[in-house]
């Protein structure tokens, strides 16, 4: 099964380019992905196509108007012929997670909004937006960037799309634990060796290495995380020790 995308945007170029390299692109060849990005501007009624205007009650900046950006969104569903989740992309939602993405790769659709100057007309939102989205405490000049994000983000997690090699199963985030470091060729770099248990061809000590590896990688660098992971009894005596 594909998964598709929609995304409105007033810049579909920046946003197809974006999402043309490597897996991405390659899974997109591979019919595994449809991604649509939908020019909001084509909708505009407006001569000049003109999809901004001054905000009432006065501020700095424009605002994008709700009739394009309706129509944008509608004639993706008269397409489609049905109303998808539709995130709009916002440094007002809840910041998008790893879980987010694996929920929402099981989508068949999904529509994303980018917005641009200082935002979208309240009105459009309320009758189209489904969920609102961030991709962090921090305000870009527009949302094709986070929109960009979301897409790579979810689209690993649509089967298919990371070969086996690429497996997404023992990465960052699962469990709550960052992923453990990892070492290639060759043994020594810069006078620096690979950790010798690695070299050992044992699997059950390289992923009991890992693992704890693992753990202590995110009581160093997310200890936020790690008070959400699932350890074994074992694993918090040893972590007690290690301290
Ligand atoms: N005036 C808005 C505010 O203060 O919340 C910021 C608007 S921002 C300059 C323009 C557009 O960029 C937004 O409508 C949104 O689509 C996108 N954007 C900016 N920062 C974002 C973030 N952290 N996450 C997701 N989208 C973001």
């Amino acid at each position: 099964m594909s998964m598709n995308f929609y995304i409105l945007t007033l810049f579909p170029e920046m946003v197809r380019n974006g999402l043309n390299a490597s897996i991405i692109g390659r899974a997109k060849d591979a019919g595994l992905l449809r991604i649509d990005a939908v020019n909001i501007r084509d909708y505009s009624e407006n001569k000049h196509q003109k999809v901004d205007d001054y905000p009432y009650g006065g501020g700095a900046g424009m605002l994008m108007q709700a009739q394009p950006v309706y129509d944008a969104w509608r004639s993706v569903v008269e397409r489609i012929g049905k109303k998808p989740r539709c995130v709009y992309v916002t440094p007002q939602g809840r910041t998008f997670t790893q879980q987010d993405a694996k929920a929402l790769a099981k989508e068949e659709d999904l529509i994303l909004l980018c917005g641009h100057y200082e935002g979208i007309d309240a009105r459009v939102l309320e009758e189209i937006v489904t969920d609102y989205m961030s991709i962090g405490d921090y305000v870009l000049t527009g949302g094709e960037l986070p929109a960009m994000v979301m897409v790579d983000a979810i689209s690993r997690m649509v089967p298919g799309v990371l070969g086996n090699e690429e497996s997404g199963s023992s990465e960052s985030f699962e469990g709550n634990l960052l992923e453990y470091p990892q070492y290639s060729r060759p043994e020594e770099w810069n006078g620096r060796k690979v950790p010798p248990i690695l070299l050992s061809g044992h699997h059950k000590n390289i992923e009991q290495w890992r693992r704890r590896q693992s753990i202590l990688l995110t009581r160093e660098r997310r200890p936020d995380l790690l008070e959400k992971a699932e350890l074994t009894e074992e694993e918090r005596n040893w972590l007690k020790e290690s301290e």
